[in-house]
């Protein structure tokens, strides 16, 4: 999926790296390889690929992480938009996908 891109700079997304323990469960399940973990921390490395869908907030155990759902499906839209594409983040819940 990594060739699925939104807005530059729109993402929510924000890591408190003082609580996190490294269990890497946000790396996990993150369908965009935005986190990773070095030294038993996570850490962003890919920031502007972030699609807010969630799932690293929601199983972060320590609540290290936080995003605003939605804001990226909708900036990818615009991004389509813009592009003359077909919209289609695959989140499943818009009238995107
Ligand atoms: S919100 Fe989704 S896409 Fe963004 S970092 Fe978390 S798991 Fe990855
Ligand atoms: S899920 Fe939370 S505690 Fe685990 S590595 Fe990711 S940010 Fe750190």
């Amino acid at each position: 999926m990594k060739h699925f891109r939104y807005l530059e700079g729109v993402s929510t997304l924000v890591l408190d790296k003082a609580l996190c323990t490294g269990c890497g469960m946000c790396k996990v399940v993150c369908p965009h390889r935005v986190l990773t973990v070095n030294s038993r921390k996570a850490d962003i490395v890919d920031k502007n690929a972030c699609m807010e869908c969630g799932a690293c907030a929601n199983n972060c155990p320590v609540n290290a992480l936080s995003v605003t759902p939605g804001v990226g499906c909708a900036a990818y839209i615009i991004q389509t938009w813009i592009n003359k594409d077909k919209a289609a983040c695959g989140c499943g819940k818009g009238e995107c996908c």
